[in-house]
């Protein structure tokens, strides 16, 4: 195959790109958290070809995204906390799991009963969700355990000889993926994987307790043990500090990186880098699988991170860099 043409969002490639996943294609595409592998979610033969293209597991599931909250029906059983979390945090980087329509099928949902959906805000995908008319299932554009996608080159350095076409969205706004909250029993949510939208959020919107569940692949389908807690890996060894002091950084071998949150004072080199420059958590999720995948491919021993502090956004960041960490 080719590789994979990189396209801007003018209204001729647009409908190019609905056509192309019409007909069962794939299509990387932008959302505000991080590039998705999109395909039409009620074609069966089409999503497989996502988890070929990513040699992604077959009981990982995959998220559908909508673009109205009349389709939610159409692919998920929502009930009053799906539609006042929806009310609230749509479109936006909040994934809902709930039960399953029979029109998704199962290859979708890894087998599942269960549905994850979103409504993603991005205006170029959501304008391509429009024109495709059907509901679009996307995990994230890299190949399966790598760090996610935050720009079209980002996806093109990974799949460019998997797929055919990347729409270009810019940089990703929010930098990592959703927040996954599981909805099915309304009076006890289940936070999944952590995200821009916090816990605390959803507890004001939801007026109850959101505690923490286990993601999980298709049951008959556990992988080997630990599986999914490694995810999201430069192949360099990551090595997480609660924090770092500029002289770990001067002193250490020139060999290893240092990150930091904030911009360090008084060292300078070219394997010392810093997530913002004042170490705003919105920056330094934006820029965290940016900083990863340059560091990676430079090729050092070592990447020494600092944890971010403080709830909310910080933790998903330090979730992620957990398991980037995860050996
Ligand atoms: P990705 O978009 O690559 O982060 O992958 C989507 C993730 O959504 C999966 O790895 C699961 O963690 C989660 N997910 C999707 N569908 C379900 C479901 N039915 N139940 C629980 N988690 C799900
Ligand atoms: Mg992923």
């Amino acid at each position: 195959m080719p590789t994979a043409r990189i396209l801007r969002g003018s209204p001729r490639n647009l409908a190019l790109l609905a056509r192309r996943l019409r007909a069962g294609e794939l299509v990387a595409v932008p959302t505000e958290t991080v590039y998705g592998l999109a395909a039409n979610a009620l074609d069966a033969a089409a999503c497989r070809k996502i988890y070929a293209a990513k040699g992604r597991p077959s009981r990982d599931p995959l998220i559908v995204h909508i673009h109205a909250l009349a389709q939610l029906a159409e692919v998920a059983v929502p009930n009053d906390a799906a539609r006042r979390l929806a009310r609230k945090f749509w479109p936006g980087p909040l994934t809902l799991i709930l039960p399953k329509q029979p029109a998704v099928p199962a290859v979708v949902s890894a087998g599942l009963p269960s549905v994850a959906v979103r409504m993603p805000s991005h205006r170029l995908f959501r304008r391509l969700l429009r024109l495709a008319g059907v509901p679009l299932a996307a995990p994230s554009a890299n190949p399966f355990g790598y760090v996610s996608p935050t720009t079209a080159e980002h996806v093109h350095a990974g799949l460019g000889r998997k797929i055919r076409h990347i729409l270009d969205g810019g940089p990703c706004r929010i930098g990592l993926e959703s927040t996954i909250v599981d909805v099915r029993n309304p009076r006890a949510p289940r936070l999944l994987r952590p995200g821009a939208i916090t816990r605390a959020e959803l507890e004001r919107a939801l007026g109850c307790k959101v505690r923490t569940g286990r993601r999980r692949a298709a049951p008959r389908a556990q992988l080997a043990p630990g599986q999914l807690a490694r995810h999201y890996s430069p192949r360099t060894p990551v090595i997480l500090h609660t924090s770092l002091a500029p002289r770990a950084a001067a002193h250490g071998p020139a060999d290893e990186a240092w990150v930091f949150l904030a911009r360090p004072v008084g060292v300078a080199g070219k394997n010392i880098c810093w997530l913002d420059a004042r170490g705003r958590l919105d920056g330094v999720a934006r820029r965290l699988f940016h900083v990863l995948r340059t560091l990676d491919a430079r090729g050092y021993r070592r990447i020494h991170v600092e944890l971010a502090r403080g709830g909310g956004l910080a933790d998903a960041i330090n979730d992620r860099l957990r398991r980037a960490a995860a050996r």
